[in-house]
């Protein structure tokens, strides 16, 4: 006979501790946690979208294989289209990755970084080795290279640039790095847009490099969960076996189309961007007790002199959301997106607040 449904019996030991995702949603407030864009679409573009949906088949499932927009993005990357892979968002393409590649094994990354990767390895069962980064967020390459050496390695993952810490690993690292293991190298671009070098040039030489792209910060897309991969044949081959079919729906398809057609319009805000990130980087450095590191990106991280959460919630309270650290390795340290002038303007002014109230 059935007992009593008890959840105790069926949950994973492994995932006990895991706490899910979560990006709390505040009306009316400034958001510069998320390293959005903060310029919604050209609207000459949305149009052109709309005017494309009309002719879409909505009761059909979409193009599995993008086979359009892949076409696009091999004019604009250069790497042909049977070495792009399109996913929903390239948060499902991080996943892809550890199913394929590191289930039941092990992953090394650098880090502070982005959480997604410790999450999705952990779901799909994949061990994280951190290699800490030295103190100026730098790789540490030596010991990179010496934990992705063990056997149960199967990937390596480094973001370039980096997020939260902004800064940039040099291509001839990257290549450092690749020329060492043979472990499935993933690169992750998807800050590419503001700076750094892409590692594309290094796919015709290594063909254990994966590098991720995403169209949801540079441009302007967040909403409609666009991301890409890049990779050759063999390791395409088993990534493909993990990809969820019709992961793309038609819109954001035809969207990210649109953007490809259009992209000067995006670049154009991309130097928007960088321009008033130099602007705020220099008021951020001017305050009395903060902290800023160089940024290749459109975010600062900037360590504060009073404990983060003060600073943080104090901003909130000024209607101002940022990105909160809880990484050890990032003691009182705090990420802000560039937003429009006119929010990095109030950010500032803020922040200037709170810092005069504490003194
Ligand atoms: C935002 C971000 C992503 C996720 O992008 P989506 O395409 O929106 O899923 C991936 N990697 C890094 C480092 C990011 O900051």
């Amino acid at each position: 006979m059935r007992s009593v449904f008890d959840i105790n019996t069926l949950i994973r030991d492994d995932l006990k501790t895991l706490i899910p995702y979560d990006a709390p949603a505040y009306p009316d407030i400034i958001r510069l946690a998320d390293n959005e864009n903060p310029y919604d679409f050209p609207a000459e573009v949305t149009n052109q979208i709309f005017q494309s949906i009309f002719s879409q088949d909505f009761n059909r499932y979409p193009d599995t294989n993008a086979v359009k927009l892949r076409e696009k993005l091999s004019a604009y990357t250069g790497v042909a289209p049977e070495n792009i892979m399109i996913g929903n968002g390239s948060d499902e393409l991080i996943l892809t990755v550890m199913l394929a590649f590191g289930a039941g094994a092990a992953f090394a990354v650098a880090t502070p970084t982005f959480s997604m990767y410790g999450i999705h390895g952990r779901i799909a069962l994949s061990r994280e080795l951190k290699v800490p980064r030295l103190e100026d967020f730098s790789v540490d390459v030596k010991s990179l290279i010496k934990t992705a050496a063990k056997p149960e390695v199967k990937i390596v993952v480094i973001c370039n640039p980096n997020s939260p810490t902004g800064n940039a690993v040099p291509l001839n690292i990257i290549e450092e790095i690749l020329a060492n293991t043979n472990a499935v190298v993933v690169v992750d671009e998807a800050y590419g847009e503001f700076g750094g070098e892409t590692s594309t040039p290094l796919l015709t030489k290594y063909p254990n490099l994966v590098i991720l792209r995403t169209f949801s910060k540079a441009l302007s897309m967040a909403g409609m969960r666009v991301g890409y991969l890049l990779a050759r044949g063999p390791v395409m081959t088993e990534l493909l076996k993990a990809k969820p079919p019709y992961n793309i729906n038609s819109f954001s398809q035809a969207a990210a189309r649109a953007v490809i057609d259009n992209l000067p319009l995006f670049q154009e805000r991309v130097r928007k961007i960088l321009a008033d990130r130099e602007y705020l980087f220099s008021a951020m450095a001017g305050l009395p007790g903060i902290e800023v590191f160089p940024t290749e990106t459109n975010f600062i991280l900037f360590r504060t002199m009073l404990p983060s959460e003060k600073v943080y919630d104090g901003l909130l309270e000024r209607g101002v959301l940022i990105r909160y650290l809880d990484d050890p390795a990032l003691s009182r340290c705090l990420r802000v997106t560039v937003g429009t002038g006119r929010e990095n303007e109030v950010f500032l002014k803020a922040l200037d607040d709170i810092l005069k109230s504490q003194i």
